[in-house]
């Protein structure tokens, strides 16, 4: 593999912004502008961040006011913003009074502003619902408008709305509420709402909103068939960056009782008192007149084969499944719902070695809690699938030797290609960073025995659900993926700094633990430890796996630890450490 190694590092050289800043310290002084990243940024926000570098050596003052710059020529800052145009002017002055000037605008665009008292009119703005929705029996319609304030305001037929008071609001006047329980009896196929403003006069302006809204009957159930790769559901419509926070992936072909939709998503009832949600691409709705999805479980069976432990249980119907471990007795619990129990045989051929027990109970109606005990603290991996309708659940056993020599490591350096990750101040790219860290580690892990299996070797683009569909069938024992942080565009760059490890499932807090107190030795501060984190690469259930976070390359300290190869090829080692530890933890 060292042939891919070289022409690598021979690429970073000629490339890296240290290369770069060395020639152009004989050349005139420059300014590079990494963040805000257009000559004209338009935000609401009242400050904006600032990361940008010159020569090392060069004084810079923004408008006037002096920035330190880092000895890697990295200045950084937090921009106060007025409202309206904010006109920024950088000047880099070199020691021997050469100047270098760079221009940008960033627009504070104004808070929205109550509609004038002298007007009648629904403006378009803060109108709800936003997207179409299905509801059913029992649910609440929530509207919203911004018009004139003081007015009568209805929608539908005549539904009063009310006035939210300025303390609600923030100051914002004329934003109204209504509020509608959908009773069995309605009927609303596909319907635009209508507003309407009326003040004492009479006089009456109306709105129709820009989205439709069905009732849908409790009494014919709707079903949908789950499709694609790696579906899943949501808990509820929240969001973040990287989605929503997810309840379970599942299977394709697993079928669903849809009860409503809102934001692009369906409702799904999964039993009389739980519900999640699930992106609307990924389903196809049958025909009225589907059965919901029912079943009632019948035997199971228990048996091993070559490296994995497998627990089949049959059903009459794909369903809907979640997920969760415990530990001291370490434990994968399954809940199946719309499953009730008829499982009179649970038979195990006794060649299972990792799996010591399995038995069920039945919650409540319609969810069936299947128990998986294990013989080890450690979760090694698990996933579920179906063949035909029996749900196998695939549990991988304990590495037969808790030791890196023999055990098979997949090492993901995060972004590549056209997905740079984030950009330091003198314009390191995160995807170089990761590629030179994940590239030490791999020589490192294979100096103790370990086979390494990286995600990428150069400079490629690949989406991270490629690389999760090409990690899973190699039956690796970790995954460790590496990239490095940054904050967002409205944090002071010089607050945040650190290391931090990532897990989703508390099942593999371990591993990330363990590398954590191992690479925060590294002269890097304390992040944390984060759990529930909805990085794709940490959904995956089949392996132990761990984000690590390394340092963040917006702050120009941790950012000039990460130009430095030594601290990279530290890190690296930490890392090992790390994972040492970790098996060691595991054999105790
Ligand atoms: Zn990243």
């Amino acid at each position: 593999m060292r042939k891919i190694v070289l022409p690598f590092f021979a690429t970073l050289l000629l490339f890296s912004p240290a290369f770069q800043l060395s020639a152009q310290i004989l050349d005139k002084p420059f300014i590079r502008l990494v963040v805000p990243e257009q000559d004209t940024t338009v935000t609401d926000a009242p400050r904006y961040r600032l990361s940008a570098s010159t020569n090392p050596g060069n004084k810079v003052t923004v408008n006037g006011a002096a920035f330190k710059v880092y000895e890697s020529g990295a200045f950084v800052g937090l921009l106060d913003l007025k409202e309206g145009q904010n006109s920024l002017l950088i000047v880099a002055v070199a020691p021997d009074g050469q100047k270098a000037m760079r221009s940008f605008q960033i627009t504070r665009t104004p808070p929205v502003a109550s509609t004038r008292a002298d007007t009648l009119m629904i403006e378009d703005i803060m109108m709800e619902p936003s997207t179409d929705l299905w509801l059913k029996e029992g649910d609440v319609l929530t509207v919203q408008m911004k018009a004139t304030p003081g007015k009568t305001a209805t929608f539908m037929n005549g539904l009063q709305m009310s006035e939210r008071r300025g303390v609600e609001t923030g100051g914002l006047l004329g934003v109204y509420r209504g509020i509608y329980r959908v009773k069995a009896t309605d009927t609303l196929a596909n319907q635009l709402i209508q507003f309407k403003l009326q003040d004492s006069s009479g006089r009456v302006v109306s709105k129709i909103s820009p989205v439709r809204v069905s009732f849908i009957s409790n009494k014919v159930p709707l079903v949908g068939v789950v499709k694609g790769d790696r579906p899943f559901l949501n808990a509820g419509l929240g969001k973040d960056r990287l989605g929503g926070a997810k309840l379970s992936f599942i299977d394709s072909g697993v079928r669903l009782a849809i009860t409503g939709k809102a934001e692009g998503q369906y409702r799904v009832a999964l039993t009389e008192n739980q519900e999640a949600w699930i992106p609307d691409d990924m389903v196809d709705l049958q025909p009225q007149g589907a059965y919901p999805p029912f079943s009632l479980t019948g035997s199971m069976r228990i048996y091993g084969e070559s490296k994995f432990d497998y627990v089949a249980i049959s059903l009459d119907d794909k369903l809907p499944f979640a997920t969760t471990t415990d530990s001291d007795p370490t434990r994968i619990n399954i809940d199946l719902f719309g499953a009730v129990s008829n499982t009179n045989w649970i038979t195990d051929e006794m060649t299972a070695t990792e799996i010591t027990n399995v038995y069920y109970t039945q919650v409540e109606k319609n969810l069936f809690r299947l128990t998986i005990e294990l013989r080890h603290k450690q979760v090694w991996g698990y996933g579920l699938s179906y063949r035909n309708n029996t749900l196998i659940v695939k549990v991988k056993r304990q590495p037969e030797k808790l030791d890196l020599d023999g055990l098979s490591i997949v090492v993901d350096a995060g972004h590549g290609g056209t997905n740079k990750g984030a950009i330091g101040a003198t314009g390191v790219m995160e995807k170089d960073l990761t590629l030179a860290i994940a590239t030490h580690l791999k020589t490192l892990l294979e100096k103790k025995g370990a086979s390494v299996i990286m995600t990428r070797t150069n400079d490629e683009s690949s989406f991270n659900s490629d690389r999760i569909r090409r990690i899973l069938p190699l039956n690796a024992d970790l995954l460790i993926s590496i990239h490095a942080n940054s904050i967002g565009f409205m944090t002071d760059p010089l607050s945040v700094k650190g290391v931090s490890t990532f897990y989703k499932y508390i099942c593999y807090k371990p591993l990330s633990h363990f590398i954590l107190d191992e690479v925060v030795k590294s002269d890097l501060t304390m992040f944390g430890n984060v759990g529930n984190f909805n990085f794709s690469l940490n959904s995956v259930t089949e392996l132990p796996n761990v984000l690590v976070e390394t340092a963040f390359v917006s702050n120009p300290e941790d950012e000039m630890k990460l130009l430095n190869d030594e601290f990279r090829r530290d890190i690296a080692d930490r890392i090992v450490d790390g994972v040492q530890a970790f098996l060691d933890w595991c054999g105790e």
